[in-house]
This record gives C-alpha cells, structure tokens and sequence, in this order.
C-alpha cells in the first residue's frame, strides 16, 4: 500500500495549500468511499462485509506483522526444539486439511505458533492465517481435541474474515493517515516497517464483537468434528478459561473475548442442535497432552 511518494517534489515553496494535506484528504476521502461501496461477499460463509483490503493484503499484513507479535509475547518456540510446538502445527495444519477451511483462500498460509510466554493464556490470529496460542494457555489444555477447539476457533476468525472487517470499520481512518504519511516519507523499508508496527498495535487492540466470536465457536466446532474430534472438548476448554478467571491474574483472552460461561451454554447449545441425540463417540480426544 503505497500512496504516491511519486506526487511530491521538494517542498520548496511555501505558497498555496499544503499538497501533501490536500492529498491526505482526498485519500481519507476516497477510502471513505470505498468502504462505504465496498461490499464483498464472503466466498466461504457467503456474507456480504465490508472490507477494505484483498485476501492477497491480508495474508501480505498478517506474514509482515506475525515476527513482531510473537516477539511482543515472548516469541515463537522453535518447533524443531520443541515437540509441544511441533504439534500445535499438526494439530492446526490437521484442522485445514480435513475440514472445509481447506478450500477457504487462506488454505495454504495457514501456520501455527506457540508462543514462549507460560505466565499468558492467550490465542489469537492475524488476518490471512497466522494462528498464536500462549504456552501459558496449551499447559492448561487436557487433550490435543482441546487444542483443536482453541485452533479451531482462530481458523474461524481468519476465514470469517473478522480482523480485515474490524480494521475497514473502526481504524480506517488511521489507517489511511498512516498510509499516506508513511507513503509521503518515501522511505521503502520504513514503510513496511512502520505497517508491520500499526499493524501489530492494531491487532492487540482489537476487539471482535460478540457476534464475530459467537461465529468463531460455530465455525471452530464445525472444523473440529470434519477432521474428526469430539466437539464437546470446546465446552472443557471453556471450563479451562473458567477456571483460570478465578486466579489472581486474569487470563488475557478474557480481555478480548466474551465470558467464558456464556460461552459454554451457547456451544452447548450449539452441540444440542447439531447432535439432537448427543454428539457421537466415533469423535476422538486425540492424545493427552498432560
Ligand atoms: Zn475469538
């Protein structure tokens, strides 16, 4: 995303109106447009949103922003030195190709990292497929079917589109600001540094709405009994969540993500309409990772 370095000469003459605000406004302006006019329907869930980026600027954002994110938590754990990173990767390389997110766009940059932090439960995805899970959260998980519902759940994020959504919405604006004045810096390398960084302090602060996370469960439930584990696991790790909320320390996914009781009930729910005669014990748990 570059916007026209190429326009502006030296500033050398201080009469007329400042050309580079001029420009910031009618890029603020057109991108105003844009998302107003923008509507794409979801080749996945068929929804229509508003999103102000491709699938190709998603997967390009989340790969650029994904070595700054981990480093913030303490970051990636090297999978060939550690077997538990290792099988976050199988487990969420497993959940793509045995479910329907296999034929999703995002099919092929999908990776999964766990992240070096045991004091954090956390898990979270970048747009365009880059999955986190803190080790703080994975040592609070019984069974590798929790694994894949907490997996589960990201990949519903990324193919749902939610973050591309939420950033169209709320911080269009500075994104745009952000554009344009990176763009006018001209400098290359700072430019990708400096959207890797908006980026970064954008995703943590992002809040999907309940709705968004509600979909997110749908999904991650649906992926979990394709490649074959029992759903139900969802409901322990929401037990899990539950649990740790009752610490001295509140888990950082509670920050971002809808009470964890609630949640049980609506994926009990969910299961209740899905299995009317109780979910089928051809599921498997998987192994236990503890
Ligand atoms: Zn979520």
């Amino acid at each position: 995303m570059s916007y026209g370095g190429a326009y502006y000469d030296e500033p050398s003459q201080n009469r007329g109106p400042n050309l580079r605000l001029v420009a910031a406004l009618i890029v603020a302006a057109f991108g105003f447009i844009i998302y107003m006019t923008h509507t794409e329907v979801n080749p996945v869930t068929g929804k229509k949103q508003h999103i102000g980026m491709s699938v190709d600027q998603e997967k390009a954002l989340g790969l650029e922003a994904a070595p700054e994110m981990a480093a913030k938590m303490g970051g990636a754990i090297d999978p060939r030195r550690d077997p538990r990173a290792a099988f976050v990767a199988r487990v969420g390389r497993k959940l793509v190709e045995l479910s329907e997110a296999r034929s999703s766009p995002y099919a092929d940059n999908f990776h999964f990292y766990l992240l070096d932090d045991p004091q954090t439960v956390n898990a979270f995805a970048l747009p365009g497929g880059q999955i986190f899970i803190t080790e703080g959260l994975y040592d609070k998980l019984a069974d590798e079917a929790e694994l894949a519902g907490v997996l589960g759940h990201e990949i519903g994020h990324v193919v749902n589109r939610h973050a591309a959504e939420q950033m169209a919405k709320g911080r269009l604006g500075e994104m745009l600001t952000l554009a344009v004045g990176i763009g006018a810096s001209g400098d290359r390398r700072g430019q990708s540094a400096a959207m890797a960084a908006a980026m970064v302090n954008q995703m943590s602060q992002l809040h999907f709405s309940r709705d968004d996370e509600s979909e997110a469960d749908r999904y991650g439930l649906r992926y979990m009994a394709q490649a074959g584990y029992d759903p139900s696991a969802m409901m322990d790790v929401m037990k899990v969540l539950i649990e740790a909320s009752k610490g001295t320390r509140q888990p950082e996914i509670l920050a971002t993500h809808p009470n964890p009781g609630r949640r049980l009930e609506e994926i009990r729910s969910i299961l209740g309409e899905t299995y009317p005669s109780g979910v089928p014990d051809s599921f498997t748990r998987g192994r236990p990772l503890r």
